[in-house]
């Protein structure tokens, strides 16, 4: 057993590629999108926004997903170039966690994965319902569990790629009843399958309470569940150990984004800094195995090819920024290594469903 308590020889864990041995990955970016489009899907063959250019980046990117350019990517060739980069960087594997209704293509992973040479793990599961087509929409948790259980042991959207991750399950606030219906069922399908759980939670302070209370109900095992967005959540911190009690995984996962503006509502962001000093306050307290770190690239200017930081800024100016945080060596493998390892190692299925 390693430091993180899960058993490095064995397990595996599912890419896009493939089953690998969990011992044979390195460096791992937990909560990315890799080919994607947040354009309402209804609005997707009407955008007419400025394209990016090197003048208007960085405004483009102040302002995140306003421009709609920005908040797509779907090429393949792209993602290859992004992933090269990635490696090295000192990645080994990228969590693209693009759900149904991101436009999820876990066929163009597999080609940028291949061309890269670098681990992807696509994902199952729904994003939150204004994404949803009808039909999706109107599937009970039989359905949907069904569905989210093929993805991981069929494959993806008509395809032989299977997931190896439920989620980013995407829920809004109030949580609506189709997006209950996906957790509930998130909580099923990893029951049935092994594979953890992820959860984007609405715009409010007490989502993820709401998030955890319904996973439990369903009989999730809540250390297989990760609660994504505690920058723009919590920003100050001040509920994280209250939610951290409830047993399940917590995750920064806007590193690199370095400014105060919120794009999305009246909240003041931490910087990675400010990040990781909590991060660090948690280790001191016990709770450093359950704590994730990632950079949820949602938006082209934040890859090296749009001039951003990329999929890499974990490993290339994290443990610099670790350190001066006061994270140890050991600490820093279990933020960029062993924690989410242990999360994305299938574990035994504990139920079969009735
Ligand atoms: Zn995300």
């Amino acid at each position: 057993m390693t430091s993180a308590g899960f058993p490095d020889s064995l397990g595996v864990v599912r890419t896009v590629r493939g089953d690998v041995p969990a011992a044979e990955i390195g460096r791992i970016a937990f909560h990315e999108h890799l080919l994607f489009d947040l354009v309402l899907p209804e609005d997707r063959d009407s955008v007419t926004d400025a394209p990016i250019t090197a003048q208007n980046r960085w405004q483009i990117d102040y302002r995140s997903n306003e421009n709609r350019n920005n908040a797509r990517q779907r090429d393949p060739e792209v993602t290859a170039g992004e992933l090269r980069q990635f490696a090295a960087d000192g990645g080994s594997l990228v969590v693209d966690q693009s759900t149904q209704g991101l436009a999820r293509n876990a066929p163009g992973l597999q080609v940028a994965a291949e061309a890269a040479d670098v681990h992807v793990v696509a994902a199952a599961g729904t994003y939150v319902v204004d994404y949803l087509d009808a039909e999706t929409r109107a599937l009970d948790v039989a359905a949907l569990t069904a569905r989210f259980v093929a993805e991981v042991e069929t494959g993806l959207d008509g395809s032989d790629i299977r997931a190896g991750l439920i989620g980013e399950i995407g829920t809004s606030w109030p949580i609506d009843p189709a997006e209950k219906r996906a957790l509930i069922a998130a909580a099923r399908a990893s029951r049935l399958t092994g594979a953890a759980i992820s959860v984007h939670p609405g715009r409010h302070r007490d989502a993820p309470f709401a998030i955890v209370d319904i996973l439990r109900a369903a009989g999730a095992a809540l250390d297989r569940v990760v609660i994504c967005h505690m920058d723009r959540t919590y920003p100050d911190g001040d509920r994280v150990r209250e939610l951290l009690a409830t047993g399940v995984n917590v995750e920064w996962d806007f590193f690199g984004v370095e400014t105060s503006h919120y794009w999305f509502g009246e909240i003041e962001l931490p910087t990675d800094l400010q990040r990781l000093k909590l991060i660090k306050a948690l280790f001191d307290e016990g709770f450093g195995g359950r704590i994730v770190v990632s950079h949820d690239i949602c938006t082209c200017t934040r890859m090296t090819r749009w001039g951003g930081h990329g999929y890499g800024h974990l490993m290339r100016n994290g443990p610099a920024l670790m350190q001066r945080a006061g994270l140890s060596d050991e600490q820093i493998t279990q933020l960029l290594r062993l924690n989410p390892l242990r999360l994305l190692t299938l574990a035994a299925p504990t139920f079969n469903q009735d």
